[in-house]
């Protein structure tokens, strides 16, 4: 095991959504383990779906290997199919998906998504949707690994500029380009407080 000096003794907990597919280019890999390799040095512990495959795979099997702390956090019915990273110690079973989307979001301090398919940016839109509310307030960041969100930054763009939502709306997220960017984007992020809920809607 390759060891890691850690460089921060603040305990930050960030949740990560991405992808369980493995058909995937080796550089969304690549990108995953960079950032995986961030988190450690930082000591910072994670909170993810608990999978095996893909990018779960990944990020879980990088911050085993060098020594750092993730948790899973998965419905029993894909415990049950095996769906769940057997290095993986802290796991917690949902009785529903739903159940799953909201533990994701406990006492954390912050969101990244890498890329993923559509569970990944339900989960993303959800967790948009609770920060416009008012009901999270902490950072959220997307790693636009190979440009691959650019379309759903123009997407959440056009919401703006068709006034489905409000301008200040787009101070809620952070496209980053590359793995090193990620944690100095969380710390960086726009504060963000519960009176969100008065501009949530545009009028
Ligand atoms: P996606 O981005 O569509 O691959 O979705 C990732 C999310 O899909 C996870 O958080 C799970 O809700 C679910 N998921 C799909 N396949 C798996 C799998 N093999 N293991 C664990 N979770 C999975």
């Amino acid at each position: 095991m390759m060891e890691i000096i850690k460089t921060n003794d603040c305990k930050m907990k960030i949740c990560v959504y991405c992808a369980s597919s493995s058909k995937i280019d080796s550089s969304f890999f690549d990108a995953t383990e960079k950032l995986a390799i961030e988190f450690v040095k930082e000591n910072i512990e994670i909170v993810y779906g608990g999978g095996a495959t893909g990018l779960m795979g990944k990020l879980a099997d990088t911050i085993i290997e060098h020594g750092g702390k993730i948790k899973g956090i998965m419905p029993k019915f894909m415990n049950e199919v095996e769906w769940a990273h057997k290095g993986v110690t802290d796991f917690e079973l949902t009785e529903t998906m739903h159940e799953r989307k909201a533990k994701f979001l406990v006492n954390i301090d912050g969101v990244v998504t890498l890329p993923g398919g559509s569970g990944t940016l339900e989960e993303l839109l959800e967790t948009i949707s609770l920060k416009r509310l008012g009901l999270f307030t902490k950072p959220i960041v997307i790693l636009n690994t190979n440009g691959y969100y650019d379309s759903l930054r123009q997407m959440l763009q056009n919401c703006v500029s068709e006034n489905f939502m409000h301008e200040k709306h787009l101070e809620m997220w952070t496209f980053v380009d590359d793995p090193e960017q990620v944690i100095p984007a969380l710390r960086n992020s726009t504060i963000w407080d519960k009176a969100a809920i008065n501009f949530a809607v545009n009028k």
